[in-house]
């Protein structure tokens, strides 16, 4: 009758949702991020990722020469180290 202990969701998670717009599948990832320019080094921000769009995350953070991680939504690192050089004109 009253809905004292939820039945369908057992820990206390809860879902996420991936963080790219107009997407609402459940996430597997994190994409842990920052912008060296505003953000000093322990600063770590955190996208959730599904798993379409984790590339697609990733390569937007990247293409702005963001340092970005992807790991487990569950791993998130405590530190996302700055980028290493990435190799240019390469096809
Ligand atoms: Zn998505």
């Amino acid at each position: 009758m009253t809905d004292a202990s939820s039945g369908s969701d057992a820990a206390g998670a809860g879902r996420v949702v991936c963080s790219r717009a107009a997407c609402a599948r459940e996430a597997a990832w994190a994409v842990a991020w920052r912008n060296p320019r505003i953000h000093p080094a322990e600063r770590v921000k955190v996208w959730a990722a599904c798993d379409e769009h984790r590339g697609y995350l990733r390569d937007y953070l990247a293409s702005r020469g963001f340092p970005v991680v992807v790991s487990a939504l569950d791993a998130v690192p405590e530190r996302v180290p700055e980028a290493p050089a990435m190799p240019r004109g390469i096809s």
